[in-house]
């Protein structure tokens, strides 16, 4: 038996508790905010699957709901603000509808003195979990509906791998699967380690299982999700070994996020020379172009190195995309020091980054550091390099016009029924005329056109 699972017996508890719930109140209706990264939207799809099990079913709208469970996130201040936000809306909404049952859960839980200050300024919140004990949730719900009780229940880091979960998934065609959770890196800007908890990986047969299941319900994608998957080791096997034996399951397309630059092995880029089903393309967080920067971020990769791993890359799959993060204004940072990054930016030609001006967080060593830079320029900066990437952006787009790419359909259009969308290997979202009849087909599109951000196409015959 797998050390770091939590108990089947606690697990089955847990489905009891669901049972109890929907003898009581079935056909009531629920909506599941999410904030933040894809963690979170896979953490909700659980927990959509626990109302499901409840006897709840989705509402049309938050008004409409009998249960609002807000899933947050901490990793910028501005989304902590957003959820607060939200969340004070919601007392208004609980004025009208006093059995309305609101919920918050995710990573800005784990912050200490939150679930503290929420208990006692927000008396309208009738429930509180953390990351650790989410799937606790049936039972604290239980004893929300049953006895009336305001439940607030957030653990310390405990480090346990909860399987056997339901879930409603988002999607039919690409699915989340969470190989691993939490982070031991501590970079120094970053609160995840302390909210998420240290690394644990999930079993390896348990993910193989999940991927089966998923190939076998007609799911076309997965993505292989971890906070930093190349630290995986569940069971002692290695992630480059784990892909491996996710590749011969035989899934259309399989992804994987995120990658910790220092990481990266070579025995998993070779991957991407030998696993088929892997797609060419990497989400590669990069944060800064210069090394100073890098070592007070606690990266552990210097310029040179991140270079040497795109290059590798690059030689193993000439096709794959590359997409990153990168942090503008990082405490103490120079001019000079940011003109390193445009130039790694310049010279690496990422298809896409996200880029995001330096937010401190509380309890990080970096939320401590001078910071002598306005806000002002580190605006200027950013704009920059957005400006930067989106030219980049633009040539990578428009190098695609006149191939063929096998394109993966996702969705209708929302502007029209005869648009629409779906993916190429590389990840590039591509539009053309076809219909709802083509989600969850590859089909081969030429490239006629390209957007700021996205491609148009028309299918081949
Ligand atoms: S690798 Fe660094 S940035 Fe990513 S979650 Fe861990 S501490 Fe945060």
């Amino acid at each position: 038996m797998y050390d770091l699972k939590v108990p089947q017996s606690e697990i089955s508890r847990q489905y009891e508790y669901a049972e109890k719930i929907r003898a009581l109140s079935s056909g009531r209706k629920y909506t599941v905010v999410t904030l933040g990264c894809q963690m979170n939207v896979r953490d909700s799809e659980t927990l959509e699957g626990w109302l499901k099990r409840c006897g709840f079913v989705p509402a049309q709208n938050r008004e409409d709901a009998d249960i609002i469970i807000y899933n947050t996130c901490c990793v910028r201040e501005n989304a902590e603000n957003k959820a607060l936000g939200n969340v004070i809306w919601l007392k208004e909404l609980k004025k009208d509808k006093p059995g309305l049952i609101i919920g918050v859960c995710g990573c800005m839980m784990q912050e200490e003195g939150i679930s503290g200050q929420l208990k006692e300024k927000y008396p309208f919140i009738d429930l509180v979990f953390g990351t650790h004990n989410a799937y606790m949730f049936p039972e604290y719900l239980y004893r929300v509906i049953a006895s009336s009780e305001r439940v607030f229940e957030v653990w310390d880091i405990k480090g346990y791998v909860p399987e056997g979960l339901p879930a409603v998934r988002n999607s039919r065609i690409n699915a989340f699967v969470n190989i691993m959770y939490g982070c031991n890196n501590f970079c120094s800007y970053c609160i995840v380690p302390y909210v998420r908890g240290r690394e644990r990986s999930r079993d390896p047969e348990d993910i193989l299982a999940e991927c089966r299941s998923l190939k076998a319900a007609g799911f076309k994608e997965i993505m292989l999700l971890g906070q930093n998957v190349n630290s995986y080791m569940g069971g002692g096997t290695a992630f480059a070994d784990l892909l491996k034996r996710v590749n011969d399951i035989g899934i259309e397309r399989i992804r994987f996020m995120t990658s910790h630059p220092k990481d990266i092995t070579r025995e998993l880029i070779e991957c991407f020379g030998t696993c088929e089903h892997l797609m060419p393309a990497l989400h590669l967080p990069v944060q800064a172009g210069n090394n100073e920067i890098l070592k007070r971020m606690n990266r552990s990769y210097t310029n040179e190195k991140y270079l040497e791993t795109v290059s590798h890359l690059r030689k193993v799959r000439p096709d794959i995309g590359l997409t990153s993060d990168i942090i503008v204004g990082f405490p103490g940072e120079t001019r000079q020091q940011f003109e390193d990054t445009l130039r790694l930016v310049r010279h690496v030609r990422f298809d896409s980054a996200y880029t995001f001006i330096y937010s401190p967080r509380k309890g990080t060593p970096a939320a401590k550091y001078d910071d002598p830079v306005s806000i002002e320029e580190k605006t200027a900066w950013i704009e920059e390099l957005i400006a930067l990437q989106q030219c980049i952006t633009s040539e990578a787009l428009s190098g695609q016009i006149g191939s063929i790419q096998n394109v993966l359909v996702e969705n209708v259009s929302s502007r029209s029924a005869l648009t629409v969308g779906g993916k190429t290997p590389r990840g590039l979202m591509v539009n053309f005329e076809g219909d709802g009849s083509l989600i969850g087909k590859t089909v081969k599109v030429k490239i006629t056109a390209a957007g700021k951000n996205t491609l148009k196409g028309t299918m081949e015959e």
